[in-house]
């Protein structure tokens, strides 16, 4: 984090040398992928390129990285589907040894595998977590109905914002770091997960352990309204709370049961007066189920709710008071199951120490990079919340996340590229 950037505003006059031919071979003769090489390294007593050159090298490969962002949507890779998930884990793997990292599998029974690549760097220092998912949230065969394609200069297609770009980012970033040093200068640490859109039940360990050794991380999900990063993430939980009632014939015996459903309508009630928007704590039950028949008094109902909290200190509150709710009718009784799976990513010191590293960079290509606090959580809330400084939302810009809309624009990747390589500089 102490280390100055080399790229500070006062050196700019020295960065003369064109970092390498606009036409560049852009991969090895003979290959069809659109992976990027090492070929175009430099030697490391060259001094370093304006911003604006490398703003040209990631533009010259604007339509390569489109290339590699299409073949990563074309692998579908559902949460749910270990099967189909790994065959990108494995595609993965192979383009990131392609620029020379060095990949490993974390084996998980109920999910696709992990998967952790690592480059060494120059300098001996700890290295900078890039964080990511290659899970999606559309089922397979989500291809046939939602094909992947450019139109307006947008792409579509299942999982191309979240998080399928970011993937291609940090591709790129790293392939262009070692061209314009010889190598990284600093090691890297990448990180992808299979399962972080269902909970990140089997890689959450291992990211806080990888986040520990790092001196920073960095969070390829999308990028928050006009291209923000995102420097705050509201906590997440899941509750679900169960009533169980007293069944009694409808008609027969209606003075002997007790509704289940009755219960839980007002428990619904009383659950959702713990919202206090103003302090970003919101609770919504948003499934419920119950009963059996129209002539049954149910025994049984159950709400799902999700609670979002934008502070730590909410969560112990909040879990207490959901679990001391008391029936109102004495005959039917509640359990409750579930908790705060991610803490807030709070925007703490080190938060804004890296946004404002952020800020330095963009504005060398004269672009003014803003921030967002968001609702929605990622694996950057668990990094964050053990404490380590974490930059979020650095990945494509685009809408309709999760939505037959999704897609990113095209002409935001060279910039994002460079942030993302400026940062695994400057941490
Ligand atoms: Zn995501």
């Amino acid at each position: 984090m102490t280390r100055p950037s080399m790229f500070v505003s006062k050196r700019l006059e020295d960065y003369t040398v064109r970092l390498v031919p606009p036409l560049h071979p852009l991969h090895r003769a003979g290959e069809h992928s659109h992976m990027p090489t090492k070929k175009t390294a430099r030697k490391l007593d060259q001094p370093n390129p304006l911003w604006s050159e490398r703003l040209l090298y990631f533009e010259a490969r604007q339509e390569q990285i489109v290339q590699t962002i299409r073949e990563f949507v074309e692998i579908e890779s559902p949460s749910d589907n270990k099967l189909a998930a790994d065959r990108m884990g494995a595609f993965l793997a192979g383009s990131f040894e392609a620029v020379d990292g060095h990949a490993r599998v974390h084996h998980a029974d109920d999910y696709a595998d992990s998967l952790e690549i690592n480059f060494s760097g120059r300098e001996n220092i700890k290295p900078v977590l890039l964080l990511g998912h290659f899970d999606t949230v559309y089922p397979l065969g989500t291809l046939t109905t939602m094909p992947c394609h450019v139109a307006d200069g947008r792409m579509h297609g299942p999982g191309v914002l979240d998080m399928k770009s970011g993937i291609a980012l940090m591709l790129y970033a790293i392939a262009a770091l070692q061209a314009w040093h010889g190598s990284l200068p600093r090691p890297v640490t990448v990180f992808l997960v299979s399962d972080e859109e269902v909970g990140s039940y089997s890689s959450r360990k291992i990211t806080e352990a990888l986040a520990r050794e790092s001196a920073a991380v960095l969070v390829l999900e999308p990028a928050g309204p006009r291209g923000a990063v995102k420097t705050a993430r509201k906590g997440v939980g899941d509750y679900t709370l169960n009533v169980k009632g007293v069944a009694a014939h409808a008609g027969l015996d209606p003075g002997k049961g007790h509704s289940a459903i009755l219960e839980l309508a007002r428990q619904i009630t009383a659950v959702s007066k713990l919202n206090d928007l103003q302090r970003g704590l919101s609770v919504n039950p948003g499934v419920i189920r119950g009963g059996t028949r129209t002539n049954v008094i149910a025994a049984e109902a159950t709400v799902e709710i999700d609670v979002r909290i934008a502070h730590a200190k909410q969560a112990a509150t909040l879990d207490r008071k959901l679990r001391a709710l008391k029936p109102f009718d004495k005959h039917c009784k509640l359990s409750i199951e579930g908790g705060i799976n991610r803490m807030p990513m709070e925007r703490n010191a080190g938060v804004a120490a890296l946004y404002k590293k952020a800020q330095a960079i963009a504005k060398h290509m004269d672009w003014k990079l803003e921030e967002a606090a968001v609702g929605g959580g990622s694996d950057g809330n668990f990094t964050a919340g053990i404490g380590i400084p974490t930059l979020d939302g650095l990945g494509g810009v685009g809408q309709g996340a999760h939505a037959v809309h999704e897609h990113i624009v095209i002409s935001e990747l060279p910039r994002r590229a460079l942030l993302l390589a400026g940062m695994i500089e400057a941490v």
